[in-house]
């Protein structure tokens, strides 16, 4: 699946009504929309995928967040689409984001910034399969 990332439009961009835009934007910029769903995390979804953070200092407030409101979790297909997507979406702190990127475009805070993306290509897999099942990708490949 190396060619696959997971991208989450977060509680504040539901809330932001941005997330046409920012659809629009991962689309123009190549991306094939493979899955896609509005769910309310609960905190122990939350913190499982989150669970590489758990020993942050900023980990219950990222749980709060996630689970503030519905967030949409996409999988995404393009060539290279890990490395392309955190280009599309910036850093992680919109302040130090690059011009043009979603987070720099519409994030309010390092916490509070808009879209997650996979940061490998082995984390994207796992991270997919967290929201889909690979029946509903496989039959989405096929259409
Ligand atoms: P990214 O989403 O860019 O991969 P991380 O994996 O480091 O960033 O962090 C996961 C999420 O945790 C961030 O997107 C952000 O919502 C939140 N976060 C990261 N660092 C901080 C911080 N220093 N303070 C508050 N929230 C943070
Ligand atoms: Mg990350």
């Amino acid at each position: 699946m190396s060619n696959r990332t997971l991208a989450i439009l977060k509680p504040d961009c539901i809330r932001k009504n941005l997330i046409g835009k920012v659809i629009a934007q991962i689309q123009d910029a190549g991306f094939k929309v493979v899955a896609l769903r509005m769910v309310k995390l609960t905190p122990d979804a939350a913190m499982g995928f989150y669970e590489i953070h758990k020993e942050r200092p900023f980990f219950k407030d990222l749980i709060e967040y996630m689970t503030s409101g519905p967030c949409l979790p996409i999988a995404l297909e393009k060539e290279n689409a890990v490395e392309d997507f955190r280009k599309l979406i910036g850093a992680t702190d919109p302040q130090k984001a690059a011009e043009g990127t979603i987070r720099k475009l519409y994030a309010e805070s390092i916490q509070e910034n808009i879209v997650h993306g996979s940061d490998s290509d082995e984390n994207a897999a796992k991270e997919i399969l967290h929201f889909f099942s690979r029946k509903e990708l496989l039959e989405n490949y096929a259409s």
